[in-house]
């Protein structure tokens, strides 16, 4: 096993790496830029080298800058995350290049999976169903593509074939608003990925996101460790997931996995990856995508399959077998994940910057918390707003989404507007409750509208507005932002249930 492993990444998913590592008795290696320095990440591991630079250029992107430090700190192998570096398939190789192991699938395969019309193409041979589509040539003129574009039937999904993160989709109504979101895709994509290759699907209306994780290893073995239901969604990406999907029967679960393992042994996969699948109303499911990654929901895997997956990825790349068969695999109980973002859900979730002043995420039988902040962190413009991920497991689906409100109505956070109550109001809700899931959930039922205009609803306790502002003026003037954890403690437990600012 490695001695010691760099992590090259930051905030929640760099800590809890960091903790795996630590248990199994590797040496953890952070590195942080400017804004970062005493930031969680940078403090639990152990040993910590900066990355000069303040923006994620400077930093976390710089891949020769990382292999550098990691090189001179005799550094066994590196764990890239997710974001950042991860799929990166040029700096794959420029790790094995410096003898370097890269925690995750080989260059080749995540050149292959990055791109999604090559991707698509791999998952067709495979006997995969994919959306149907059109993925023909990449200099097609607008006359020709329009012609595609009928043929598939509108509406109609335009995508970039080097998308991700929700970024350069367009979705288009009518014949004659093609070519201007055609020309308007190829931009958006050429500035966002460099690439400006684009690809029509068939859009399917209000369809669920259900991905299953997948895991190979370099003895030829591959399972999945089912699925995740991630349909809940704000501007193509992911807020709340859950597993099991509460759509799946086990015909259905056991079909959708064995496609997923099917593809993943054609295309020699190895590592952590999850094959993303949307599900029509009909039951009928296609294949979106490969993330070849660990993916920001697998809490919820660990919490139902009770295994470790940073561990498991650990062995891998170390060249051991897998440590669970698909036999050993069981889905036990539900669980459920929210991401705490430092966003304001009533403004178009617009990202909130701040100091957090009072940081307390709850405690409690099978809750679990992935933070990348504590007391006095600094809510930066620089990086993603993701505060933490509130991950909770029960028996079953009912009683995790009751002991995720609980959680929830428990998660101090002082500072920055959250959307915690906008999660509250999302788990409240009627329809989520009976499962009814899709992808355009948040905006059909109008959720952060409803929730505005009743004021606070769904059983939340109305902060003290005099009070909350007292805790900030307190917080913000008086200590050094370093033992806030001591000082405004009577606050907290004056002010009980309050809600976050
Ligand atoms: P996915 O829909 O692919 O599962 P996630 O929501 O799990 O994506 O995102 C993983 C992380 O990677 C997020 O922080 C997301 O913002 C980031 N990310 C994914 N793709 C990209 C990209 N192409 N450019 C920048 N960030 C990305
Ligand atoms: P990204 O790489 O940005 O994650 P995906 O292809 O995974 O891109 O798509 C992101 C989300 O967009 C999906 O989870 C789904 O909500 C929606 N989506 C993608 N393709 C389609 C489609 N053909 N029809 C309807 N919705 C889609
Ligand atoms: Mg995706």
């Amino acid at each position: 096993m490695f001695k010691k492993v760099l992590i090259a990444n930051r905030g929640e998913i760099a800590v809890r790496i960091t903790a795996t590592l630590q248990q199994m008795g590797i040496t953890a290696v952070a590195v942080y830029s400017e804004p970062d320095r005493g930031a969680p990440h940078m403090l639990c591991a152990d040993e910590a080298y900066p990355l000069e630079g303040k923006t994620s250029a400077e930093t976390y992107l710089r891949g020769a800058k990382i292999i550098d430090i990691a090189r001179r700190h005799g550094v066994d192998a590196i764990h890239p995350g997710f974001g950042f570096l991860s799929e990166n398939d040029d700096f794959a190789q420029a790790c094995a290049d410096a003898d370097i192991v890269f925690i995750g699938p080989s260059p080749n395969v995540i050149r292959d999976m990055g791109d999604k019309i090559i991707a698509k193409q791999k998952f067709v041979a495979a006997g995969v169903p994919v959306v149907p589509g059109w993925s023909g040539k990449d200099d097609a003129t607008a006359a020709e593509l329009s012609i595609e574009a009928q043929k598939i039937g509108y509406p109609v999904l335009i995508k970039a074939a080097a998308g991700g993160g929700g970024k350069g989709m367009r979705v288009v109504h009518r014949a004659e608003d093609f070519a201007a979101a055609a020309d308007a895709a190829k931009r958006e994509a050429n500035a966002a990925f460099g690439d400006g290759r684009i690809f029509l699907e068939k859009y399917i209306t209000s369809p669920r996101h259900v991905e299953f994780q997948i895991f190979g290893d370099t003895h030829g073995n591959v399972v999945h460790l089912f699925e995740r239901e991630c349909s809940i969604q704000r501007r193509h990406q992911k807020i709340i997931e859950e597993s099991p999907s509460p759509a799946l029967t086990p015909e259905l679960r056991k079909k959708m996995g064995d496609a997923a393992v099917r593809a993943a042994r054609a295309i020699g996969y190895t590592n952590a990856g999850t094959v993303e699948f949307i599900l029509d109303q009909s039951d009928k499911f296609y294949f979106l995508e490969v993330n070849t990654r660990l993916q920001v929901e697998h809490p919820v895997t660990e919490m139902v399959t009770h295994q470790d997956l940073v561990r498991a990825q650990l062995l891998i790349a170390a060249g051991e077998k897998l440590p669970f068969t698909q036999e050993s695999l069981r889905q036990d109980g539900h669980a459920i994940e929210c991401r705490i973002y430092a966003e304001d859900a009533s403004r178009n979730f617009m990202p909130s910057t701040g100091t957090l002043l009072q940081y307390r995420p709850p405690v409690g039988p099978s809750v679990r918390v992935d933070s990348g902040v504590t007391n006095g962190s600094e809510i930066s413009v620089y990086y993603d707003p993701m505060l933490a991920k509130l991950i909770v497991h029960d028996v079953d689906r009912e009683g995790a989404i009751s002991k995720m409100i609980w959680a929830l109505r428990h998660f101090v956070a002082m500072g920055v507007t959250t959307n915690i109550e906008y999660l509250c109001a999302v788990l409240n809700h009627p329809q989520f409750r009976a499962g009814k899931l899709h992808t355009h959930f948040l905006e059909e039922h109008r959720i952060g509208e409803s929730n505005k205009s009743k004021g606070p609803s769904n059983g939340a306790i109305v902060p003290d507005e005099a009070l909350i502002a007292a805790a900030l003026a307190a917080g913000a003037g008086r200590v050094p932002l370093r033992s806030a954890a001591n000082e405004p403690e009577t606050i907290w437990q004056r002010a009980g249930h309050w809600r976050n600012v």
